[in-house]
């Protein structure tokens, strides 16, 4: 029995990918018990029966499942986002944050077609740059027309299954092709050779890059918080975690709670307003929510 990880399924078969060889199998056993429809990126066992073929006998439990694209066991997420075209919102980062900060998935900030800023709106992407990067966070400033910064991506992807999200047009797949050149021909010509057509459905694929893996579909379209919880909110905000020790109350929630450190911090200005804003909107947005069912 050996261990390895479903990077591709396609028509029944699994494509287990084990220190390097790859294994197309099937499902037997062991795991038809478990009841589960294994996902890409599901840690399994299998047994080889060929030099390229096997069967998986066990499915191990998922850290997390995305539904769209269906993919288990993300351990980052690559949140790009344009400087402009469409222009850099706040409001959507801290909603994908929170999305995947409730997941324990580690985001990674790209901000792409940083060559279309001008002197002004540069100013303005470079302070919302510089505080995503006080918090805490990661942030990689990008451009696929001037090839700058794309290469500093490539060591986040060590070791790791990766998911790029984001909205449509900041430029996710130009990162992907500027990453791995021949990606996008690879996908063409598997198109062209099973001559499939532009309703077909879209198979997610774990690619190989640098040492990890990524998601050849980006994820996260939806971004409702239909899954977070109100006393899981606060702790989506890493800044606000870091403080919440030294609040008065237990369990505060940053709102209506005398003594809060958070608020202090949001008045000595160390917590910028806007977060402080979305927080306290996403919060309003999970209770309605709440009082609909
Ligand atoms: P996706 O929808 O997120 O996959 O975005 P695409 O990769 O399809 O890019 C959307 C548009 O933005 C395309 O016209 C790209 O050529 C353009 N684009 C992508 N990256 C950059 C960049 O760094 N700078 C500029 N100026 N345009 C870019
Ligand atoms: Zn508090």
């Amino acid at each position: 029995m050996a261990e390895g990880k479903i990077i591709k399924a396609l028509s029944g078969f699994y494509y287990v990918l084990s220190e390097g060889k790859l294994f197309q199998c099937r499902g037997r056993g062991v795991f038809r018990a478990q009841k589960i429809t294994p996902l890409v990126g599901d840690d399994v066992v299998f047994e080889a029966t060929s030099p390229m073929e096997g069967y998986i006998m066990k499915v191990h439990e998922r850290k997390n499942e995305l539904v769209r694209p269906p993919i288990a066991n993300v351990d980052q997420a690559v949140l790009v986002f344009s400087a402009v075209e469409p222009d850099f919102s706040a409001v959507l980062l801290d909603r994908f944050l929170v999305l995947i900060e409730s997941k324990n998935i580690r985001p990674l900030i790209v901000v792409n077609k940083m060559d279309l800023l001008t002197d002004k709106t540069k100013q303005v992407v470079e302070a919302y740059i510089h505080d995503y990067r006080r918090i805490g966070y990661d942030v990689i400033e990008t451009s696929t027309v001037e090839n700058s910064g794309v290469e500093q991506l490539i060591p986040y992807f060590s070791n790791k299954t990766s998911v790029f999200a984001g909205q449509s047009g900041v430029g996710k797949s130009s990162l992907l092709n500027a990453i791995r050149p021949d990606l996008q021909l690879k996908t063409n010509d598997i198109s062209h050779h099973l001559g499939r057509g532009k309703h077909t459905t879209r198979h997610v694929e774990l690619i190989e890059i640098g040492e990890g893996l990524v998601a050849d579909t980006p994820g996260f379209s939806a971004l409702e918080f239909n899954d977070i919880e109100e006393n899981q909110l606060p702790t989506c905000f890493p800044e606000f975690v870091e403080r919440s020790d030294e609040c008065k109350f237990r369990g505060c929630t940053h709102i209506a709670e005398p003594k809060c450190a958070v608020k202090k911090a949001l008045e000595a200005g160390e917590i910028p307003s806007y977060r402080y804003d979305h927080y306290v909107r996403f919060m309003e947005e999970i209770k309605e929510r709440k009082t609909r069912y």
